[in-house]
């Protein structure tokens, strides 16, 4: 390899004059005469923290560089799908490689079928797969299988779980609607919305009143496998519920209806446990056996490109086109430069890299208890695997509702306080907290050095 192709970009000159964020504000001024308040989705704008957002110039590992030559340990990892840090050098080759093999073919090409085998391999319901370019195409062509295989129209969602922004979807749908205190989406038109029907998350009795009622008009319930959008909200094992966890009790009840069940592991799929969420409460055999018919996956599964997926039962998949009557297609599906990024992560994604970043995630969820503690300021830590949140108040978060009872004043301070110390954490109270392997022993220092002071700003009300 020669200089010029290497992966991390050089360490940042000691001597350099860092322009205290002057070319961050020039951009994001530009940005917002050109761009839609200045970004191309929503939480990236700061608007619920306040200030400017870094523009980014440059990431290795756990570090982000913005223009302004300021760096910050990263514990966004775009949203999810940096699981092994930033311009991992294996990622990075395998997408160069790829490319010089050409962009896009729109043609069938052999990393597709890598990609799907490997999917299958880890997650047990998963028979057949289709390959999209986001999340949010996931959940929309899953809703599509899910009402062609049932005849029927009603989608029930809960509370606080975001599915990406398909229409039908965006009631209620958590960070991204809740950061801004929107109770849905304008544009989305009322014939849609009546066929969405939202249920407070958890609520069993909820869910077994509407299907008393309505069950025969259910085409399927869909639920993120762990809730990781309004925090980390894990689903009941059981314990506080009849002895089932709360999937199982979904698959269930659905089941018994003659309706499906979607779960939505675009964030927890291959990053809360190798099997995703669903090798934390699913992959079970025997009695406790259950099973969705229809999953979700994005962020991971593509390494940092556009990448979805959404797969499920054969009988189901082969309902799609042209095998089958429901039309579903994409000019940049299964991109052989997507389908690299995402093989060469699997390849790294073994049960020693889970296990680093389960212990990143637990020493950073002890690190920060600790610091708010001291500094007494009411927080709950949560987890599902090894994904992580912390909400600010004093209560456990079951509901969106709980969610939203935060004080988010002291999240923006926390935030503020974090950033100025070089720690870019979500810009919202309602994200989770996303490390990676590259967040070692020295990068916990770092965040471990600026909690103090962020903790007694976020005290400071
Ligand atoms: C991010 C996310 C989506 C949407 O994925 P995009 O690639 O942003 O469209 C859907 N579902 C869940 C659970 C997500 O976290």
């Amino acid at each position: 390899m020669t200089n010029d192709q290497t992966a991390v970009p050089a360490p940042l000159d000691p001597d350099a004059d860092p322009t205290d964020g002057a070319l961050s504000e020039e951009l994001f001024a530009r940005a917002r005469r050109v761009i839609p308040s200045g970004v191309n989705s929503p939480v990236r704008a700061f608007g619920s923290v306040g200030g400017t957002p870094p523009f980014i110039d440059s990431a290795a590992g756990a570090l982000l560089r913005d223009v302004d030559g300021r760096e910050y340990v990263d514990l966004v990892g775009s949203w999810g799908p940096m699981i092994l840090g930033h311009a991992n050098s294996l990622v990075v080759d395998a997408v160069r490689e790829a490319a010089g093999r050409g962009l896009s073919f729109g043609a069938p090409q052999p990393g597709e079928v890598t990609l799907a085998e490997e999917v299958i391999s880890r997650i047990g319901p998963v028979e057949s797969l289709r390959l999209v370019n986001s999340g949010t195409e996931a959940t929309m062509s899953a809703l599509r299988v899910a009402r062609a295989a049932t005849g029927r129209d009603v989608i029930v969602k809960f509370a606080g779980c975001y599915h990406g922004h398909v229409d039908a979807l965006l009631a209620e749908a958590g960070s991204g609607v809740a950061t801004f205190a929107m109770p849905g989406s304008a544009g989305v038109t009322a014939s849609t919305a009546r066929d969405t029907v939202v249920v407070p998350y958890g609520d069993r009795a909820a869910i077994r009143a509407l299907f008393a009622e309505r069950g025969h008009e259910i085409a399927a319930v869909i639920t993120e496998a762990a809730p990781a959008n309004m925090g980390v909200v894990p689903p009941s094992g059981g314990e506080r519920g009849d002895g089932v966890g709360f999937n199982r009790f979904l698959a269930e009840t659905a089941h018994a209806a003659g309706a499906l069940l979607i779960t939505d592991e675009v964030l927890t799929g291959f990053r809360a446990s190798r099997e995703g969420y669903y090798g934390i409460d699913g992959a079970v055999s025997g009695d406790g056996a259950w099973a969705p018919d229809l999953m979700t996956f994005g962020k991971v599964i593509g390494g940092g490109l556009p990448v979805g997926a959404f797969g499920g039962r054969a009988d189901l998949m082969a309902l799609l086109a042209p095998g089958g009557p429901v039309y579903q297609a994409g000019t940049l599906s299964g991109n052989p430069l997507a389908t690299a990024a995402g093989l060469a992560t699997f390849a790294q994604l073994d049960e020693h890299a889970y296990k680093a970043i389960g212990r990143a995630s637990s020493t950073l969820q002890q690190l920060v208890a600790d610091a708010l503690t001291a500094a007494g300021v009411p927080h709950v830590v949560q987890t599902a695997g090894t994904l992580f949140s912390v909400f600010f108040r004093d209560a456990p978060v079951r509901t969106y509702a709980d969610a939203k009872a935060q004080d988010t004043g002291a999240f923006a301070r926390f935030f503020h306080a974090m950033l100025d110390a070089g720690v870019y954490l979500p810009p919202s109270a309602f994200e989770a907290w996303f490390v990676s392997t590259a967040h070692d022993d020295e990068t916990l220092d770092r965040i471990a050095e600026a909690l103090p002071g962020a903790a007694k700003a976020a005290a400071q009300g």
